[in-house]
């Protein structure tokens, strides 16, 4: 499939372009604002020329993005807002009341991020003061954990199950064991790194066997790419007054990553103790215009939906054939069992200008790998028979999940 922006596309980042002038920037830039570890380092020694060249080149595949970018309707709007670039006051967009209708809840039940990573500081920040604990399971989407270390707070992780579901009776006990000290619990549904699903009876389930005082933040940034008929996004909780905080995304389903936005979707007694700690002025006039439109455009989304679900499809089918195990996934990305330390592999992958997900202690021996265009996925599976011998054909997690 391919998703084209045509002119538009051009039009804004030439725009861009020119508002912020190239010249400025010099060898050293942090370019890759976004980029983890060794590379991003490399590359801040390049000159500037040879580290886009080298950006460029590659199949990216490492950070879960949306390969096409924003649709073209959602551009239209974003180059519109431009106009207000100088502006501290100006019209946003109704940004948050489309949110509100999206969902049927109020306004005052919506509160913006500069990416759902803002709303997981916020949560971070609200609900550990004291030396309070985040309860939640490794691997996940780490960056809650880390934020709670940055806040001097901790975390209780718990081991997934067997099958890398999330344990969520584990999970009960150790909230009521330590209920003291929990601040809050972390679900990440459909969970990062593995891609797998918490079916909504377990959500329930969990959600009426804690204290409810405890404020649950359940992590729906893939909720587009679900399929799996036993999930459910948690917003209805949100409606119920219980203590949820779901937290959404512009970054994934509608290609907004590079431009931040957000945002959670929590009772009003909720986003009133969150709201002090969220960044003033942290989100711009531009994405807000992209992300109210996004809204809009259900068809866009659809179609990156279907494309994503198919390609996922196809390449962990291809893997399996080859004699590799993969995880059921859920997501805009794939675990597959490698067998071998995943270190040096993502090393083996970059040299053929393929990246691939970074490690994710425990699971060390899985790789992580996002669904991006079908030019790139085409590297990938090239890159990884080159790599890896064919095998007989796997017993699948797959074909179990
Ligand atoms: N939550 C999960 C599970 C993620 O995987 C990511 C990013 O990959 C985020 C939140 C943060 O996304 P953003 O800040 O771009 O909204």
């Amino acid at each position: 499939m391919t998703v084209k922006n045509n002119l538009s596309r051009r039009q804004f980042v030439g725009g861009v372009a020119a508002a912020i002038g190239y010249a400025g920037f010099g060898p050293g830039v942090d370019l890759f604002a976004q980029s983890r570890g060794a590379g991003q380092a490399a590359r801040a020694k390049m000159p500037l020329s040879e580290a886009v060249a080298e950006y460029e080149a590659a199949a990216k595949l490492a950070n879960n993005e949306n390969p096409f970018g924003p649709p073209d309707s959602v551009i239209k709007a974003m180059t519109g807002a431009f106009k207000y670039a100088n502006r501290y006051g100006y019209p946003d967009g109704g940004i948050v009341d489309a949110i509100a209708e999206h969902h049927g809840v109020k306004p005052e039940n919506v509160i913006l991020g500069a990416g759902s990573s803002e709303i997981l500081t916020m949560t971070d920040t609200t609900f550990l003061q004291g030396g309070k604990k985040v309860v939640g399971v490794e691997p996940t989407y780490n960056t809650v954990y880390q934020y709670a270390t940055n806040s001097k707070a901790d975390a209780i992780k718990l081991p997934l199950l067997k099958d890398y579901q999330q344990d969520i009776p584990l999970m009960i006990h150790t909230v009521k064991a330590n209920y003291r000290d929990v601040g809050f619990v972390y679900l990440c549904n459909p969970n990062n790194p593995t891609a797998i699903v918490i079916p909504n009876r377990e959500v329930k389930q969990l959600l009426d066997s804690i204290p409810e005082d405890v404020p649950v933040l359940i992590d729906e940034a893939y909720h587009h790419f679900v399929d799996d008929p036993s999930y459910e996004t948690a917003v209805p909780y949100v409606k119920e007054g219980r203590q949820v905080i779901v937290a959404r995304t512009f970054s994934k389903i509608v290609g907004l990553a590079g431009m931040r936005l957000g945002y959670a979707v929590a009772p009003k007694t909720v986003i009133d103790r969150m709201r002090p700690f969220a960044m003033s002025y942290g989100i711009n006039a531009i994405v807000k215009w992209g992300g109210a439109e996004a809204l809009r455009d259900t068809a866009a989304q659809e179609k990156v939906r279907t494309y994503t679900i198919n390609m996922r499809k196809k390449v962990t089918a291809e893997l399996q054939a080859h004699g590799y195990e993969t995880l059921p996934t859920q997501t805009n990305f794939f675990m597959v069992h490698i067998g071998r330390e995943v270190v040096p592999v993502i090393e083996e992958f970059k040299k053929k200008k393929v990246l691939v997900g970074r490690p994710f202690p425990p699971m060390t021996q899985h790789l992580r790998v996002s669904i991006g265009t079908e030019d790139e996925m085409a590297r990938f599976t090239a890159a990884f028979k080159e790599i890896f011998p064919a095998k007989g054909k796997a017993s699948t997690a797959a074909d179990r999940g």
